[in-house]
């Protein structure tokens, strides 16, 4: 459970002022986190969620579609919204950086929730408190939808400066903002030699963006005829989930241009000296996309809300009931989005949407004291294959649910054949899925 102690120690404010004198004094600092309540007490329910990302924002206009009366909250650190759906055709030009740009007043003013542009630094779930640098909220349910952070110590161990050079020099970009700048920057300045991207091991945000992003960056290359290649280091053994339609992108869109190396697991990564160790070779880099093991975000491990492993080791994703996403080790609180675990889904946009309208009629259900059987969410995926002319693959997977197994299992269909018609698609797709979200 998070802490007093840790609240302020989030907030870099030492236990110096903590009151354990008779007379406590507070420094500046501490008065700014002696927090007092930011909002008055709700008149009803109130429903707190934490991350305005594709699940978050779909949870907070649903609810109060299902009932106007539920008092929704939506917390989110960044300033507006940019999508990581679309950044790779974005990458290459395809579209403009305003495709992918939403701002978050409009939904909130439409849909009549209050939108609060804050970083959460502190939960207290005994409490029912979300802690912001401007105060505390208070709760009845609590909705964390915060994606995923960055598993750099999976790299690095304890070393934190070498994560950071990673981070600043070789950015992921799987999370929004500064990251994808750089990376455009970065591709579009590439001059010769080889630019490596890393496939993550495990669960990760995206399964397809790493292969989407290597024919974006090569689409890139084939039009400045750079002399270059894209290296994709993958630990697995083929490309997943949708094989043979980036395959043939590979060698027949971009051949020449990308190198696939499947078996590719990292053994060690030289960010200074440019090398990366891996199970299938020794890999010098000039310039590289360096996407490191992923996570739940911060959130879900200040709340104590990690699943654990047989031997009791955090596994790195949320501990949620896999239909209808309460939290296991807490009925108020709910898991949404990148976050989950234990279940067949991607880590998607497509699939946070489905799953944050699902968590809206589970909450607003409970509230009302009715009975809801949650149903299944699906996924659409579309991936840029070509940039000239576009060309697109898709999948679509629906779930079933075998009540006797308690098993939850995926029908996908598959297009692997590129067209033009799904590259228009992709845009359809995503066009209406902003609309839903934000319009
Ligand atoms: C390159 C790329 C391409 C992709 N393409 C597709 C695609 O074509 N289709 C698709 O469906 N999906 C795609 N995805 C995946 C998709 O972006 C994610 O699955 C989706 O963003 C997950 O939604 P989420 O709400 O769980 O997390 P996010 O969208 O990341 O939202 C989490 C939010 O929480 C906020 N937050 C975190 N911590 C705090 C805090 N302490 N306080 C306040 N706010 C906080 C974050 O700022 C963020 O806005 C792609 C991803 C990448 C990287």
């Amino acid at each position: 459970m998070f802490t007093r102690r840790d609240l302020l120690k989030s907030a870099g404010i030492g236990a110096i002022a903590l009151g354990v004198s008779s007379q406590p004094v507070f420094s500046a600092a501490e008065k700014v986190v002696k927090m007092e309540a930011m909002l008055p007490p709700p008149k009803g329910n109130r429903v707190v969620i934490c991350g305005g990302g594709w699940a978050g924002l779909t949870v907070a206009k649903y609810l109060k579609k299902e009932n106007p009366n539920i008092d929704v909250v939506l917390i989110e650190k960044r300033p507006n919204f940019i999508s990581c759906p679309i950044s790779n055709p974005w990458l290459a030009d395809l579209v403009s950086l305003d495709f992918l740009s939403h701002d978050y007043n409009q939904p909130a003013a439409k849909y009549g929730y209050r939108f609060i542009n804050a970083a959460v630094i502190g939960i207290e779930r005994d409490k029912k408190r979300v802690y912001t640098p401007h105060g505390f909220i208070e709760y009845n349910y609590l909705v964390l939808a915060p994606g995923i952070r960055y598993n750099y110590a999976a790299w690095f161990k304890e070393d934190k400066e070498m994560a950071r050079f990673t981070r600043m020099n070789f950015p992921a970009a799987f999370i929004p903002g500064s990251e994808l700048l750089a990376l455009k920057r970065k591709v579009h300045e590439f001059e010769e030699g080889d630019f490596i991207i890393t496939v993550p091991p495990g669960a990760y945000r995206c399964p397809p963006a790493p292969y989407e992003r290597a024919c974006m960056v090569a689409e890139v290359f084939k039009r400045n005829k750079v002399k270059g290649r894209v290296i994709v280091l993958d630990p697995k053994d083929d490309i997943a989930p949708k094989g043979p339609g980036f395959r043939a992108a590979f060698e027949q869109v971009y051949l020449g241009i990308i190198e696939y190396v499947p078996k590719a697991s990292i053994k060690e990564v030289d960010p200074v000296n440019k090398v990366i160790k891996t199970t299938a070779g020794d890999f010098k880099f000039v310039d590289a996309n360096l996407v490191p093991p992923h996570q739940a975000g911060a959130l879900l491990w200040m709340a104590d809300l990690i699943a654990k492993d047989k031997e009791g080791k955090p596994t790195g994703w949320a501990d949620q009931d896999p239909l209808t996403f309460q939290a296991k080790a807490d009925p108020n609180v709910f898991l949404v989005g990148d976050v989950i675990s234990g279940t067949p889904y991607p880590k998607s946009g497509h699939m946070g949407n489905s799953q944050g309208k699902i968590v809206a009629k589970i909450i607003a259900s409970r509230i009302a004291g009715k009975e809801y059987k949650p149903t299944l969410p699906d996924n659409t995926c579309y991936s840029m294959v070509n940039g000239s002319p576009q060309e697109a693959i898709v999948i679509n997977v629906n779930y079933e649910y075998n009540e006797k197994e308690k098993k939850i299992t995926p029908k996908p269909k598959v297009i692997n054949e590129r067209s033009e018609a799904l590259a228009k698609a992709t845009y359809e797709w995503a066009r209406a899925i902003y609309r839903d979200m934000f319009a």
